[in-house]
């Protein structure tokens, strides 16, 4: 069987690793960026519990990649409200240079994003994971995204890095956050992304005025919130799938897509032949997105209501403490509660 790839990202990394390694497919990956362009477009923050299997699965080590391991993410929700969540695993990494450990040795076109027609006329199967991209499957009816901007930057001078650990500011009615994430050395990601368009711009160009530094690259794109639920069809009927952002595998809550983006991938490896039994475990695996992708949509639109709402706050709670390793965040229903009330 002939697969094509197209997009090398989290997702299409995964893929091209597991895939190369069976010897009844000949799997082609497909990479719109110039090699020497091809980046990773996020702020590198994880969960070192959950990435360290799916590397080892990929013959890699993950603490070969960690850049900064945290401690404490200090989260600024505005009118002197704060708080402080334990991290117990999150980390930011070289998300880049996993990726291209993971696409080793295999066979990757880049600068390349080939029309739909060419790719079905070469190919038995074509798998969609460009992101928010989503070029080889049909449009949806409805999606939601947010757009974000980010500032690789480098402080050149201990005196004057804003912070030491992961910070976070939320926008009002949650619209959005900003984040400095540390990379160590003195490196850190700064950006921002904000559903009314408003903040995140101005708050990134604020920031950088006021902690000097040196920028070192500047970036962004949307990040597609729509869950899965929402973001069907999984496949065109005819011979593209698609795996990760493509099809929605993002938290709606935090805009964290790399985890689920490659437990997404990991089910389509194990589902090759049966892509109802893979669309079924997507839609099972990812169920409480939809009620999250709620949560944020009434924040934003100012239809939440504690009262109405609390059993839908609380079962998105119970998801998160049951899950604080996979989060790598001490989740407290304190701060659920003050967070939710921005
Ligand atoms: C600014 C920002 C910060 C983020 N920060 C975090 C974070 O800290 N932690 C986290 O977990 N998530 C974060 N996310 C979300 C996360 O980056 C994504 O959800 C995740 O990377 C999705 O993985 P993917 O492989 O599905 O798609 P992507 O990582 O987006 O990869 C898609 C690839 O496809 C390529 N491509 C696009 N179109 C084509 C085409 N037609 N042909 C060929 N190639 C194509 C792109 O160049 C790209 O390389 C962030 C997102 C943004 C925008």
């Amino acid at each position: 069987m002939k697969i094509a790839v197209a997009g090398i990202g989290v997702a299409g990394a995964y893929l091209m690793n597991q895939l190369s390694d069976n010897h009844d497919i000949h799997v082609v990956g497909f990479e719109r960026m110039k090699e020497e362009e091809h980046d990773a477009v996020c702020a590198w923050a994880t969960s070192k519990n959950v990435m360290v299997d799916y590397t080892r699965k990929c013959g890699l080590d993950f603490d070969n990649y960690i850049l900064h391991d945290g401690k404490k993410m200090s989260v600024d929700l505005g009118e002197s409200k704060h708080v402080d969540i334990g991290l117990r695993g999150m980390v930011s990494y070289d998300k880049l240079k996993l990726i291209q450990d993971m696409i080793k040795g295999t066979e990757i076109n880049y600068g390349k994003a080939p029309k739909k027609d060419n790719l079905e006329s070469d190919f038995d199967l074509i798998i969609d994971s460009t992101g928010f991209h989503r070029n080889y499957l049909p449009k949806l009816d409805y999606e939601m995204w947010i757009p974000c901007v980010q500032y690789k930057v480098k402080y050149n001078s201990n005196n004057n890095i804003p912070y030491d650990d992961f910070y976070l500011k939320g926008f009002p009615s949650m619209s959005g956050y900003f984040w400095y994430f540390p990379l160590g050395n003195g490196y850190a990601h700064i950006g921002a992304g904000d559903f009314t368009r408003k903040n995140h711009n101005l708050f990134v160009e604020h920031f950088l005025k006021k902690y000097k530094c040196e920028i070192i690259k500047k970036n962004g794109r949307p990040v597609r919130i729509s869950p899965p639920l929402k973001s069907e069809p999984f496949y065109d009927g005819r011979k593209s799938i698609g795996v990760g952002e493509s099809i929605g595998t993002v938290y709606p809550l935090l805009g964290e897509g790399i985890i689920p983006s490659t437990i997404c991938a990991d089910l389509f490896v194990n589902n090759l032949n049966d892509f109802k039994t893979y669309r079924k475990q997507v839609l099972k695996h990812f169920d409480i997105y939809p009620l999250v992708f709620k949560f944020i949509l009434m924040k934003i639109t100012g239809t939440f209501n504690l009262v109405k709402n609390s059993l839908d706050l609380l079962r998105i709670y119970h998801h998160m403490k049951n899950n604080q390793d996979r989060y790598g965040m001490e989740v407290k229903i304190a701060d659920m509660m003050k967070v939710s009330s921005i």
